[in-house]
């Protein structure tokens, strides 16, 4: 367990996914990990959803203009685009979008390699963070959950070390899985203090996962989760720096609220 913990933690702070590790607060990674209870499995039916016509559509299918790569915005996103599927390059880092946004409704599909190996946090792992800040953001947790154990409130669906998803709804390796996502930005005083905490909805292949849940704050590997003062964000796919192999998204769209 403990060699595990240090392991994940050596590699993402290699990949330079949370860049807040260089500073790290006292306390270790288990400290904030749940375990139980483990959400129940639920199996999800089909999906298929085009963009709806008042959508900005962030990943068609076909190139990455609205992307660039996270921690060097002048280049661009350095994923490799192919039939229609862009697939995570680990060595080019987290991706961000161009624009930025506050209230939304964001579509995701996305799937974890036939052949995926490693366990745990090291499993398929990526994120979509719905707002992206210069030491994380606010993450949504993505992982191969199918058949893998890990803290719970680190498994698929959840808001990472914050809310434990409602229900395990992961499709087996090589099936495409489905995000839909209601956002709503947290709200700050002039003052910078908080008004009003971010709130999210989510549903995994069309099962509810996470129901109106009020955001403690920040995605933390390491402490507690706090609210820093911001404007619109843009939305970050993570480049986790997990060994196993990369998973791929497509058909990628947000509605502003
Ligand atoms: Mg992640």
């Amino acid at each position: 367990m403990k060699t595990t913990s240090l392991t994940i933690l050596a590699l993402v702070t290699m990949s330079g996914a949370l860049p807040a590790l260089a500073q790290q607060p006292a306390g270790k990674p288990e400290d904030t990990e749940v375990w139980t209870p483990v959400p129940k499995i639920v199996r999800p039916g089909t999906t298929n959803a085009a963009p709806p016509s008042d959508a900005i559509v962030l990943f068609d299918g076909r190139d990455l203009h609205e992307w660039v790569t996270a921690s060097d915005t002048t280049k661009p996103a350095g994923w490799r685009v192919h039939n229609g599927v862009v697939t995570v390059n680990k060595t080019a880092g987290d991706i961000r979008t161009k624009r930025r946004f506050t209230n939304y409704q964001i579509h995701l599909e996305w799937q974890v390699p036939v052949g995926i190996t490693g366990s745990g946090q090291a499993r398929g792992n990526s994120g979509l963070y719905l707002g992206a800040l210069p030491d994380g953001g606010y993450e949504l947790q993505i992982l191969d959950s199918y058949d893998n154990t890990t803290y719970v409130n680190g498994q698929v669906g959840a808001v990472y070390k914050q809310y434990i998803p409602l229900a395990n709804a992961m499709r087996k390796p090589g099936q495409w899985q489905v995000y839909d996502v209601i956002w709503t930005a947290p709200v700050f005083r002039p003052d910078g203090s908080l008004e009003s905490p971010a709130y999210l909805t989510a549903l995994h292949n069309g099962v509810l996962v996470q129901n109106h849940v009020a955001l403690k704050g920040g995605t933390k590997y390491i402490g507690t989760p706090e609210y820093k003062a911001h404007g619109p964000l843009p939305l970050l796919l993570q480049a986790h720096g997990d060994p196993s192999p990369p998973i791929s998204f497509r058909n990628l769209w947000v509605r502003e609220l």
